[in-house]
């Protein structure tokens, strides 16, 4: 084989072995000082991310699923209210709106961004809705609609703009799924200026699952608010409902973020700026060696209100599966984020939905790709990457030329 070197789909490994001796320094300093849950580590996390984010509090939860739970309960999403986010994203984001006691209703994407489409929410809202004074309500179910819950997929921001205006005309909170999207940003004519994830919302979730663009060693997630006494509930809500020691003013869950994981994440925490700049570069790089093959492989798509931090790389292509498999062979890493759209999802049969009534999404998880990245990709790996790509997706297509043909 000519390029006997893999190319994983993920390097988890470089980053740690940069950082050893600053991870294990504060790793020892929890062992001496015993303080594992709690204490400065994670106020001083919770601070620097804060303002990493441009959102005027921090809290440090378990994981980005405690962080969407808790921000929705938070808010006040009440139980058998109505909660709309995207059917193609991570099933963290609906089963956060089920825990919480709501339901959970999609809206289909833009086809060109992954993201919420504005125009198929105001659908909704419009024609399935009942909009009083107050609130806005299912016209069958009468449910309230409390929240709609966008996802920055792949680590670009939904157009928020028209989703904020609709929530004051409709009267339902915003929470930023924000877990792909720690620093990116997103220009709001409203406001004439660039915001960053975590910033806009009632509050945002952003998970710190390893393999996110700031990761923990572990499990850690966040939630962001501009809202004083929105973080004061999360608090309450991720320590058993506790105001103070032993005084429980409500019932909570354990989902605390630790003082180990929030000591590294504060490390790891101040590199994300040049991470995040480097994985931007390599965007652009795969886009311009892509630029010669937009007849078979659609590259992800920027909007100029946007600065994406490319959680993921996603391309399209027509026969994927065949696709990944000859790039696999090739020794080449990829992932399909997602392959099943969460209304097709056997745990979802009970929400009556059906193949068709998600076009754009199911159209998508058909096609979609994740092609390597992460700030230490370098460009002649990338370069494999895209010649690896260009042939198998030529292969492919001979290959079920000649399925076609046999059967
Ligand atoms: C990772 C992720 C989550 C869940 O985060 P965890 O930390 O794994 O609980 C939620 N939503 C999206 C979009 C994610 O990518």
């Amino acid at each position: 084989m000519v390029n006997a070197i893999k190319i994983p789909f993920l390097d988890l490994i470089t980053p740690h072995t940069e950082l050893q001796e600053q991870l294990i320094a504060r790793f020892k300093e929890a062992l001496q000082t015993a303080c594992f849950v709690g204490g400065s580590a994670v106020e001083d996390f919770e601070r620097d991310f804060a303002d990493y984010c441009q959102a005027s509090h921090c809290a440090g939860v378990g994981s980005g699923t405690d962080a969407l739970r808790f921000a929705l309960i938070a808010a006040g999403v009440a139980p058998g209210s109505i909660v709309v986010t995207v059917p193609n994203t991570f099933i963290a984001t609906s089963e956060a709106i089920t825990q919480a006691g709501a339901v959970p209703y999609f809206v289909d994407v833009d086809e060109r961004t992954y993201n919420m489409n504005p125009e198929n929410l105001r659908e909704f809202l419009e024609t399935e809705c009942i909009t009083t004074d107050h609130c806005t309500i299912h016209r069958i179910t009468g449910a309230p609609v409390a929240a709609v819950v966008p996802v920055h997929l792949y680590g670009q921001m939904a157009d928020m703009d028209p989703i904020l205006e609709m929530a004051e005309r409709f009267n339902f909170m915003v929470i930023e799924d924000a877990c792909q999207a720690h620093g990116a940003q997103y220009f709001s004519h409203n406001q004439a200026r660039w915001r960053t994830a975590g910033s806009m919302g009632k509050a945002a979730a952003f998970s710190f699952y390893p393999g996110k663009n700031l990761g923990a060693c572990g499990e850690a997630g966040a939630v962001t608010t501009n809202d004083p006494e929105l973080a004061t509930k999360i608090r309450m809500l991720r320590d058993h409902g506790q105001s103070s020691k032993y005084f429980h003013d409500i019932e909570g869950y354990n989902g605390r973020l630790d003082s180990i994981q929030a000591g590294i994440l504060r490390i790891k925490l101040a590199r994300l700026t040049e991470w995040n700049t480097k994985r931007r570069a390599n965007a652009v790089r795969y886009s311009d060696l892509l630029s010669t093959q937009t007849a078979i492989i659609k590259a992800p798509y920027e909007p100029s209100w946007s600065r994406a931090v490319y959680h993921l790389y996603v391309v399209q292509v027509e026969a994927r599966d065949r696709t990944q498999q000859q790039l696999a062979a090739a020794g080449i890493g990829t992932g399909i984020h997602y392959p099943i759209p969460l209304h097709l999802q056997k745990a979802y049969l009970g929400l009556g939905s059906r193949a068709g009534v998600f076009p754009v999404a199911e159209a998508a998880a058909r096609r979609i790709l994740s092609l390597p990245m992460y700030p230490e990709l370098t460009g002649e790996q990338q370069q494999r990457v895209v010649e690896g790509l260009v042939n198998a997706v030529n292969q492919a297509s001979v290959d079920q030329l000649s399925l076609a043909r046999s059967s």
